[in-house]
């Protein structure tokens, strides 16, 4: 059924080929857009394990990531079938979880609710309320689990929805039924297949405002993050500080959609896309080295950021374009400078003059002069 999916289409052929393609070599492209859905292009969300399975076909020369190292030991532990058939089936495999979460997640029902690191997300995200002056209160804060991967109806429901807000190519009742029954029976009959981290490894910012289609228009704000992504932290030795550090990267995209920073960067959209993620990642970094933050070492901070979503850094045109590392560095570095000059130690900036800051210093944080 990948040929239901846009984005499958940059897979190519190759992407049929069985698990012997599979280079260890796998580097870091993507050219997914971004999470911020005021610009996104063609997905609502984000899926980074979308832009590493397409990279692990055709790999290209951009440096390899702690994260994407990791999801390159998740595809080759996978038999040829299992492999073959995430090539088939991955808009399910992939995007489904990420999906269910935006359209029927609820902080409220068990299925979404948070289990890895709960406590920590939770503290962070109350933390991160009060640090940033803006409206908060109705941003949804929830899971996503790959339990509905084992059930058929629940796969439906969302392909359904995706099919009707255009993030899938047209598929007929019949179509999404017989793929929902195909993917369950194979999760279901291959062990503990379902609660590979590739399925959620992702969290990600959501606000419907401004949207056209009323289905999303309608959508509540969320952050939501995936198990995939936590054990993926955990993994690599970033458990104490990654979730953290990104739920500011991703709490930094809800203060943009209040401040509608998102209307008034740059036309061109990967200059856009470009402007609003270094914005976040200075922000996550100003927040999470801040004595009235999470007063982390900044070095941490740096590499939390990094690891996440450096996808993308060869595609400077992509609308999905998340800047190249030594600029997400320096978006990094310039927003615990920021905090470090915060007189008294304890002062908080509006989050407006941040912004204010941060667009004076843009051409600097991205020429590196
Ligand atoms: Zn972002």
């Amino acid at each position: 059924m990948s040929r239901h999916l846009r984005w499958s289409v940059a897979l190519g052929a190759a992407a049929l080929l069985p698990l012997g393609v599979l280079a260890p070599v796998a580097t870091a492209t993507s050219a997914a857009p971004s999470a911020a859905r005021t610009h996104a292009q063609h997905e609502l969300v984000e899926v980074p394990a979308r832009a590493a399975l397409r990279d692990a076909v055709d790999p290209s020369e951009c440096t390899t990531t702690l994260l994407d190292d990791y999801i390159d030991g998740l595809l080759a532990e996978m038999t040829d079938e299992q492999f073959a058939f995430l090539v088939a089936h991955q808009d399910v495999l992939l995007a489904m979880p990420t999906y269910e979460a935006l359209f029927f997640g609820s902080p409220d029902d068990p299925d979404f609710a948070l289990d890895s690191h709960a406590r920590q997300l939770t503290n962070t995200y109350r933390d991160l309320q009060r640090f940033w002056d803006i409206e908060s209160d109705d941003i949804q804060l929830m899971a996503m689990h790959p339990d509905g991967l084992l059930d058929a109806d629940r796969i439906a429901a969302t392909l359904t929805l995706m099919v009707q807000t255009g993030e899938l190519d047209p598929m007929t009742p019949a179509e999404i039924t017989e793929e929902a029954e195909t993917v369950a029976a194979f999760m279901q009959a291959q062990g503990d297949f379902y609660l590979n981290p590739l399925w959620t490894l992702n969290a990600y910012a959501f606000s419907g405002e401004g949207e056209s289609d009323p289905v999303i228009a309608a959508l509540p704000d969320k952050l939501v993050f995936g198990d995939g992504i936590l054990e993926a932290y955990d993994a690599i030795g970033l458990g104490d500080v990654g979730p953290r550090v990104i739920m500011a990267h991703e709490f930094a995209h809800h203060v943009q959609y209040e401040l509608g920073t998102f209307d008034s960067g740059p036309s061109d959209p990967a200059e856009a896309t470009r402007r609003t993620e270094l914005m976040a990642d200075a922000m996550a970094s100003y927040y999470a080295t801040h004595k009235k933050g999470l007063a982390l070492n900044r070095k941490r901070v740096a590499d939390a950021l990094l690891s996440f979503y450096t996808v993308g850094d060869c595609q400077f045109a992509s609308p999905g374009h998340h800047g190249t590392p030594l600029q997400r560095e320096r978006a990094a570095d310039w927003g615990a400078d920021l905090a470090a000059a915060a007189r008294p130690r304890s002062m908080v900036l509006p989050a407006e003059t941040v912004v204010e800051l941060f667009d004076a210093a843009l051409p600097g944080i991205v020429s590196g002069s």
